[in-house]
């Protein structure tokens, strides 16, 4: 259960950080559950839009359509985007929306209507200053349009900042589509600055890169390190993997992704399963899937250094001490992931105040936010010995949504 996690993960937390009941209640408190059942056809899609913690903002979180969504996954993804709106000081607390569907069994005309019957049965309780939706697994801009058109027929208003993630014209934002992937290079960036000061013989053409999932996150950070010369060993995405020790032409791998659906198609590499890619030797480990892939059972068999957790929840709370046992860093998802959301809340200034940001501004907002958090999750992880990079993004962002409470007069 990807919930449980949440609760392992706060009891580490009371080890260095003294939470008492009512403060530790508060955070497993959720402000709203919302379940809709959506008709497309003579198909009925179980959907939720759940809502954590509002203290710092109005909630943000992406929507989901995936087969295995089911409200303990939405539950969970919607904690994360709290601590991770806190974690990198920005005035939002976190949600989640999902449906439990394949949109790849759908064609356009019943995407789209899924799309809109979301907003039917949510539109009273999303808003630009009430609860922001984004993209996530498997949904994209086009959906994006067609919830916010959707949302502006209902409302008789235009009011573009209640969502994320849409296509420039309709008020999106010149970065969004890859700011996730840029957040998490350049937090991969600032990690090995501090790795070289231990290991100066680190040379980046040298290291070894892995890359689970091959979508939005995992490709875009596949084509960055790529052309900053790092080398990518071995990718997969739902069908598989391919690896060649030599490095992996990138472009090349779009290019066959787009063309044919996945990155088994690339012929010069041997083909490998999803398993054996979680446990190739290599320098980092990007995850960019789903959740639940290092588990108890697997961890063990990990033989990467670090991993860079760019999806959310990758990583189970049991197998972080296993990993932990073996030396293996963990940079945690609500860190590494943070620039999608970075960017998304640009999106929502703009859209409020009718501006339009040059990339140059955007990349320096992205930049300037994401390493100063990653300053303070990395000399708290230093400070304590026992202590993981998890464990202390998390302490930095239970203080912010704690004191906004006290504030608030809630504790
Ligand atoms: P996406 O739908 O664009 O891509 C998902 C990729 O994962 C696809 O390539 C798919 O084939 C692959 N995949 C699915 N199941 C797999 C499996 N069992 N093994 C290997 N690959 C598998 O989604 P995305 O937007 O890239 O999101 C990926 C992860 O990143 C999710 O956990 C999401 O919550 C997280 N995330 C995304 C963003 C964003 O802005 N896109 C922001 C923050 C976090």
């Amino acid at each position: 259960m990807v919930f449980e996690n949440i609760k392992q993960n706060l009891d580490k937390v009371t080890k260095f950080y003294r939470l008492d009941n009512k403060e530790k209640e508060l955070l497993l408190k959720y402000k709203a559950i919302h379940r809709a059942e959506l008709v497309v056809g003579n198909k009925t899609y179980k959907a939720w839009r759940v809502q954590h913690n509002d203290a710092l903002g109005p909630t943000k979180g992406g929507i989901r359509f995936h087969p295995n969504v089911s409200e303990d996954e939405v539950k969970a993804l919607a904690f994360w985007m709290s601590l991770k709106t806190s974690l990198v000081g920005l005035p939002y607390g976190g949600a989640k929306g999902g449906v439990k569907v394949n949109p790849k069994e759908l064609d356009d005309t019943q995407l789209e209507e899924l799309s809109r019957s979301y907003v039917r049965a949510f539109h009273k309780v999303l808003g630009q200053d009430k609860d922001i939706p984004a993209p996530d697994v498997y949904t994209n801009q086009r959906i994006m349009a067609w919830m916010l058109d959707e949302y502006e027929k209902i409302k008789s208003r235009h009011e573009p900042g209640m969502i994320t993630g849409k296509p420039i014209e309709l008020g999106g934002c010149t970065l969004r589509s890859d700011a996730t992937s840029r957040g998490g290079k350049i937090i991969l960036d600032s990690f090995l600055e501090q790795v070289k000061k231990e290991n100066p013989k680190l040379e980046k053409d040298k290291i070894r890169i892995v890359i689970q999932g091959f979508g939005n996150a995992g490709m875009n950070i596949a084509k960055m390190l790529y052309d900053d010369a790092y080398k990518i060993i071995a990718v997969s995405d739902s069908k598989g993997g391919v690896i060649d020790e030599r490095g992996l032409d990138v472009e090349k791998l779009i290019n066959i992704k787009h063309k044919t659906g996945s990155v088994i198609n690339y012929k010069d590499a041997k083909i490998i399963t999803n398993k054996e890619l979680l446990e190739l030797e290599t320098d980092f480990l990007i995850l960019a899937a789903l959740e639940n892939q290092i588990t108890k059972q697997n961890a063990d068999n990990v033989k990467a250094s670090y991993i860079l957790e760019l999806a959310n929840g990758p990583v189970t709370s049991e197998a972080d001490d296993i990993l932990s046992e073996k030396g293996i860093i963990v940079i945690p998802d609500i860190l590494a992931n943070s620039g999608g959301v970075i960017v998304s809340y640009c999106e929502w200034l703009q859209n409020r105040t009718g501006q339009a940001f040059e990339v140059e501004y955007l990349n320096n907002i992205l930049k300037n936010k994401i390493t100063e958090a990653f300053k303070k999750v990395y000399s708290l992880y230093k400070s304590e010995p026992t202590m993981n990079m998890r464990i202390s993004a998390y302490i930095i962002a239970i203080k912010r949504i704690l004191t906004a409470e006290k504030y608030r007069g809630n504790i």
